[in-house]
């Protein structure tokens, strides 16, 4: 049994096939015109043998394709419905393999954002402490802990640093003003 409360759901129309996980078929319906889907309520039907995914987020797409459905490029979005050019030897599916190292490229960026981040974290900031440095909706975000434990938040392309409004005075004592 998985975890997830999400089911599979398939839709079949003349143009696409796809898989993907909803609550409900209520929910299945409206998904599916969010994946662009534009099927019948009864196009839309349960797919059993994609559940055991469901904590996953995706059917693996060569298990897709086989059954005959297609996935969407991790890059472009681009429908692959074979796996004659198509990288799947990821998590994502790939229609290409230039939209592979697309992503790969993309993915290497971000990493070195990350450790940009950091550094210019340390530079700013010599007595905080590092938590934690994440990418969030593309952007490095890095985690510290100040003065008494106080914790902040700072994007690394912003100038403000996100701390709670009652450490103000203990923020501003930290910089040293
Ligand atoms: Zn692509």
């Amino acid at each position: 049994m998985s975890d997830s409360l999400y089911v599979c759901y398939k839709a079949e129309t003349s143009g696409v096939s796809r898989t993907f996980f909803a609550l409900s078929s209520s929910d299945a319906a409206e998904r599916a015109k969010a994946l662009g889907i534009d099927a019948e309520p009864g196009q839309i039907q349960r797919a059993p043998w994609g559940d055991r995914f469901s904590s996953r987020g995706s059917v693996p797409a060569l298990l897709v394709l086989s059954r005959g459905f297609s996935v969407g490029c991790a890059e472009c979005g681009a429908l692959i419905e074979s796996t004659g050019a198509a990288v799947l030897d990821s998590d994502d599916p790939y229609c290409s393999v230039a939209c592979s190292k697309a992503r790969d490229a993309k993915a290497q960026s971000l990493d070195s954002a990350l450790k940009l981040g950091v550094e210019r974290a340390r530079e700013l900031w010599p007595d905080a402490e590092i938590v934690n440095a994440v990418i969030i909706q593309g952007r490095p975000r890095i985690h510290f802990t100040y003065g008494r434990a106080r914790h902040a938040f700072w994007f690394a392309d912003a100038d403000m640093v996100d701390i709670s409004p009652t450490d103000k005075a203990e923020w501003l004592e930290f910089l040293g003003e």
